[in-house]
């Protein structure tokens, strides 16, 4: 079924309520309702809708809609408001540590986009922050991924540091940081493993790494498009990894982007950046606002 508007499903509702006077509660039901529905088929997980919706209904819809001359457009400032500040309020830029160079952790499931998010996200600091990054290749496992990241280098021309597949991440992690010493460079991304499920190999492995290069920022790169799934994968790796921040890939799709919310909701963490297509520059700062609008509908 094709997804209506948030705001022309509850028009329906208001229009029921035309010529009563009052709202009542089953009205206000009935509202939340909807926006529940919405919500789920954004794709938000439904614990995380089932609290949401809670939570607007305490803030607001009782008072401030009941009262006002246009409820409809009242609830959806009310829920898009609610929404934004849920997924943080304001853009979150990407840490800068107090002495160079300021070590970026990124990790992720496999096919998740972590690679080519690696990339994007150098080429990102170069183009607005004026860095130089270094791109490290610690993703010792997926066949390809050192081949992809050193290509991927060679367009943006910039470093990349490899020991190939049989050396540790650790390892890998250490020596990229001394070359980005030694060449000045002042952010080191470190592309990690992922596996095709959570398992326990793949977390100890992160954290070794986390562990020996004590990263300013570890970002998880989420794929969009996974819906439901975005908040186990979420939910275990900032258990047992600690993220700072989220990448979220694949809004280029057709997700409305529910994942957002629901990740941001399990973590805690913000979400940085949103990819938005297979090419190095298809890659946004995140904003909470237009991501809230997007999931309405
Ligand atoms: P990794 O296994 O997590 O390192 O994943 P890759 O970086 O190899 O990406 C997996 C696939 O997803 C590749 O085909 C990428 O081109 C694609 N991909 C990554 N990010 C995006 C995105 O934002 N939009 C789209 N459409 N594709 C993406």
């Amino acid at each position: 079924m094709a997804f209506e508007g948030l705001a022309e499903r509850l028009q329906a509702t208001f229009d029921k309520m035309k010529g009563r006077g009052k709202v009542s509660e089953a009205d206000v039901k009935e509202m939340m309702r909807e926006v529940r529905l919405a919500l789920l088929e954004a794709d938000v997980n439904f614990k995380v809708v089932k609290k949401f919706v809670n939570d607007v209904k305490e803030r607001a819809v009782g008072q401030e809609v009941m009262k006002s001359l246009t409820p409809g457009q009242q609830v959806i400032k009310v829920v898009n408001e609610e929404l934004t500040a849920l997924m943080g309020g304001e853009q979150s830029k990407i840490a800068t540590a107090q002495k160079a160079p300021t070590v970026v952790m990124l990790a992720g499931l496999q096919g998740a986009g972590k690679t080519t998010t690696v990339a994007k996200v150098a080429n990102h600091l170069r183009k607005h922050n004026n860095r130089k990054p270094l791109l490290a290749a610690a993703d010792v496992y997926r066949p390809a991924a050192i081949d992809q990241l050193e290509t991927l280098g060679k367009q943006l021309n910039m470093p990349v540091f490899s020991l190939g597949d049989q050396a540790s991440p650790v390892d890998i992690a250490k020596g990229a940081i001394e070359q980005a010493k030694e060449e000045h460079c002042d952010y080191v991304l470190i592309d990690t493993a992922g596996r095709l499920h959570i398992d326990e190999n793949l977390m100890g492995e992160l954290q070794d790494v986390k562990e020996a290069v004590q990263p300013e920022e570890i970002l998880l790169v989420v794929d969009a498009m996974t819906g439901q799934d975005a908040v186990n994968v979420a939910e275990s790796f900032n258990d047992q990894l600690g993220i700072t921040g989220a990448v979220l890939t694949k809004l280029d799709g057709d997700t409305r982007g529910g994942a957002a919310l629901s990740v941001r909701q399990v973590t805690g963490v913000p979400i940085k950046f949103a990819g938005v297509g297979e090419k190095i520059d298809e890659l946004d700062e995140f904003h909470p606002e237009r991501m809230a609008s997007r999931i309405l509908g």
